[in-house]
């Protein structure tokens, strides 16, 4: 019988990995230019896949925007294919929204050209999360293409993967990744042999017709293909070679006897998962969680609901995505690329997150504007109704009971002695831009008053007579210093427990006092009713309501590289400081604060095959508790110049003994147990990426960017299965290599041996998290923690001082956009039981992940377990 060979020619397009984008790009320039007149001039080539991503496209007509017709029509003649994705990303350290925006703009993108190719293409992803199959169908695609992750029980080249919520897609397996049919011979018997050994290695696996992937990582083309492909079909011994696209060869692909797979692509079973990227360069997995929460979170919804539709700032929003997605291509995001790459994403971020940032000042100044009086107004970005502390500035003195001072700045002070050149020529010239100074008085040091000068109303303070005056003092008292004193309104600014502002709302100030009890604190506890955290000065861990031990820290070595954790053969583990102290920086009412200083005496590097060296390192804990609040804020600062080689962990005991793990993933919740799954070159560790928050036996931990955690103290239960004590935290992890040769953890290398020095993290580091010992929603916990209430003041407007934009309940909300003016809320459910999703007053369309209705709703739509649903409000 005759096997059919599907040969699909591509390239792996990494844009920026072991050399940076630009240099990268230039070899892609060079394959674009040459591909298109190939394909143009040579029937017999008659596709090419562009990796599934849009960027390559947009990368390459930058440089060549002359050749978009060409590409254009090669595409839409079927050619060539494009996208999905705008870049390939890693699928578990960006969040849900992020690849639901890829997918969205790689598909705008590609409309351009005549559309995307339709498969969920993920070729190099490490590892895939669990709602992938159900963002899939919600795009209208049948087909995911996978390597990394599959289970070693997914013994065939395809099988059924379901989401949570049930959601099933057809996934083929490439059983060695992408590139089994890389570099094609110009020899066509040569080509058959490959073939026959390829079937012959994976036996019973391949059903149905072989996928022949002819490409791989920045591969130029083979420009004989065509012609070798009819020489070897002309052979006549066994196959029919065709070339053809991955949809082609998706199109008939077998379906009987599949088996099933629910849930995310974890394992190391097949290929190497990399499991350690999660923990790789701390400051970039914090610049994602900041970039993703200032567009998501505050920028869309602020400037969704609080501007009139016709300022949607579509054009700045979009800039800032795509700054986001490239970033969130695997070898960005997971950092395991060169120092110029990361810092180029480190740049990306900030980009993204002040524009981001800006749009949600104008955002909330617009609402700020539209109302009466003169009061702060409170703004929640959350859809639930919150309460808590906000930080505000108000005129005058006094302190309104139940406030908190922060700061005041009385109404004169002392604003310099300096020479009458400086005086004169620099800080009066600046003070006139100060428009809170009222008045400034020049005197001697003795006191004597040389010069006193008020503002009138709004105006000028240096009017051209008071020039002069300055000249004058200039040359009378060179060389002696004079004094520059000023008055100002005196402003406070205080913290203020707010209550009961609504979601999507807003609420006027009304200086009413808190009505939850206060913090009280001691030099070692602080407690607010609801809350008592007492610290263990001898260690510097402390207790929340009796758990204790909480935030010992543990380091270890590390001689693994950016994808992998590996401790050195003779490791040494320090896991108490040398010295420990604990003091009270802040005294409440509303916010108290202790401050932990340990001292870790810390080996400096690993030599051979074990740590060397001994530094000092100062760790700073700040450990913050609010009134009202059920949540400890934990923020641990050091300097790591000279530590290398090493992985700093926090050590958070749980409330009682736990099997699994319960972690957020893109729009879902994941549950894992204390082992992984790892194969003949990656060992299985169970160090398990959380997006904002994991839980584990009575404790939830809410962080940002601290993706890596970790069951440990494992003990065997009454079953054999392992039960864990304690949920580690990884704050740091430090390398020095891209990737290593052999090492124990993974005996072969995952990139170039490059030595680097970004990895390492040498110098100060600060890592945020927050804990909550109890059994609330952990989405209110990740907000009451790191999306605080925002204050505008009122101003010049007729509006309301309370109000609320949008009202949504019984899901969790995921965005609130606009898209071509209208109102689209995503929500999904990440439980197990249905839900009934309620948007007051509020009717529309249920729409898919492109657009198009599904059916319509009035005021509420049901919502199964782990769904996701997407509102378009009329
Ligand atoms: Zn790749």
């Amino acid at each position: 019988m005759v096997r059919r060979v599907d040969i699909v020619p591509h390239t792996h397009w990494d844009r920026e990995w072991h050399t940076p984008f630009q240099t990268f790009r230039l070899r892609l320039v060079d394959l674009l230019d040459g591909l298109l007149p190939q394909l143009e001039g040579d029937p017999s080539y008659a596709h090419f896949m562009l990796d599934g991503q849009m960027a390559v496209v947009d990368d390459y007509l930058a440089v060549r925007p002359e050749a978009e017709p060409r590409l254009r029509a090669l595409a839409t003649s079927g050619r060539v294919s494009m996208g999905p994705w705008y870049a390939l990303p890693d699928e578990f350290l960006v969040s849900g929204e992020t690849l639901v925006r890829n997918l969205q703009h790689g598909l705008s993108v590609a409309a351009r050209f005549g559309g995307a190719m339709e498969v969920g293409y993920l070729p190099d992803m490490f590892g895939h999360v669990a709602q992938m199959p159900q963002i899939l169908r919600q795009l209208g695609f049948e087909h995911a293409v996978v390597w990394r992750g599959v289970p070693g029980s997914m013994d065939r080249s395809g099988f059924w993967w379901s989401s949570p919520d049930g959601s099933t897609v057809r996934a083929e397996y490439l059983p060695v990744g992408y590139g089994n049919g890389a570099l094609v011979p110009d020899d066509a018997k040569a080509l058959v042999r490959r073939i026959d050994e390829f079937a012959e290695e994976q036996g019973d696996l391949l059903l149905g017709p072989i996928l022949w992937m002819n490409g791989t990582d920045h591969l130029l083309p083979q420009p004989w293909l065509g012609r070798v492909v009819a020489e070897a079909n002309a052979l006549d011994d066994g196959y029919e070679l065709r070339i053809c696209s991955l949809a082609d060869h998706l199109a008939d692909a077998p379906t009987e006897g599949l088996p099933s797979w629910r849930g995310e692509l974890r394992s190391g079973a097949r290929a190497n998962l990399l499991m350690g990227v999660a923990s790789n360069r701390l400051d970039v997995k914090q610049a994602a969680a900041r970039a993703e929460r200032a567009l998501e979170r505050m920028a869309e919804p602020l400037s969704a609901l609080l501007l009139p539709p016709e300022h949607w700032p579509t054009t700045l929003l979009q800039q800032a995505w795509v700054e986001v997605l490239r970033n969130s291509a695997h070898d960005s995001i997971c950092a395991c690329s060169v120092d110029e790459v990361c810092d180029a994403v480190l740049h990306r971020f900030a980009e993204s997150t002040q524009i981001a940032e800006g749009l949600a000042d104008r955002a909330l100044r617009s609402l700020g504007a539209s109302i009466a009086g003169d009061r702060p107004v409170v703004v929640n970005l959350s859809a639930r109704t919150r309460a808590g502390l906000v930080e505000l500035r108000l005129p005058g003195a006094a302190t309104p009971p139940g406030c908190q001072l922060v700061s005041e700045r009385a109404a004169e002070r002392v604003l310099m002695d300096d020479t009458p050149v400086s005086v004169a020529t620099v800080t009066v010239a600046e003070l006139e831009y100060v428009r809170g100074i009222l008045s400034f008085t020049i005197e001697s040091l003795d006191g004597m008053e040389l010069l006193y000068v008020e503002r009138e109303g709004a105006g000028t303070l240096v009017t051209p007579p008071v020039r002069s005056e300055l000249a004058r003092i200039r040359d009378h008292y060179a060389g002696q210093n004079v004094r520059v004193r000023v008055t100002n309104r005196p402003a406070v600014t205080v913290l203020a427990r707010v209550e009961d502002v609504p979601g999507y709302g807003w609420q006027g100030w009304t200086g009413a006092g808190a009505t939850v009890e206060p913090v009280e604190a001691r030099p070692l506890r602080l407690s607010n009713g609801r809350v008592t955290l007492q610290v263990n000065p001898t260690d510097g861990t402390f207790d929340i309501n009796g758990l204790a031990g909480l935030g010992a820290l543990v380091d270890g070595g590390d001689v693994g590289d950016t994808y992998n954790w590996c401790p050195p053969p003779d490791d040494t583990i320090v896991d108490r400081p040398g010295a420990a102290a604990c003091r009270l920086v802040e005294h409440g009412p509303l916010r108290a604060r202790l401050e932990v200083r340990r001292t870790l005496v810390l080996p400096t590097h690993v030599e051979g095959t074990r740590r060397v060296g001994s530094q000092n390192v100062l760790v700073r804990t700040t450990l913050e508790l609010r009134a009202g609040e059920d949540i400890v804020r934990v923020r641990i600062e050091l300097d790591n110049h000279g530590v290398r080689d090493h992985r700093l962990r926090v050590h958070l005991p749980l409330s009682h003994p736990a099997r699994t793990s319960r972690a957020e993933c893109a729009f879902t919740v994941v549950e894992r147990g204390v082992t992984a799954e790892g194969g003949p070159t990656e060992v299985g560790l169970p160090t398990f990426p959380s997006r904002r928050f994991v839980q584990a036996g009575g404790l939830t931990v809410a962080h940002e960017g601290l993706l890596e955690y970790e069951l440990v103290d494992v003990r065997d239960g009454p079953d054999g299965i392992g039960v864990a004590n304690t949920l580690a935290i990884t704050l740091l992890r430090c390398t020095g290599m891209l990737s290593q040769g052999p090492m124990a953890t993974r005996p072969l290398p995952a990139g170039p041996l490059t030595a680097m020095e970004g990895p390492q993290q040498q110098g100060p580091v600060s890592a945020s998290f927050a804990l909550h010992v109890g059994g609330r929603d952990p989405y209110e916990v990740v907000d009451d923690a790191f999306l605080p209430l925002l204050v505008t003041s009122a101003g010049g407007g007729t509006g309301a001082a309370d109000g609320q934009a949008l009202s949504v309940s019984g899901a969790e909300v995921s965005a609130v956009v606009r898209v071509a003016g209208t109102l689209h809320v995503r929500v999904f459910n990440p439980t197990d039981a249905p839900t009934t999703v309620t948007i007051d007053g509020r009717r529309g369309w249920l729409v898919d992940l492109r657009g198009r209705p599904v059916e319509p709703f009035e005021g509420t739509f049901d919502l199964g377990p782990h769904a996701i649903a997407t509102a378009a409000l009329s």
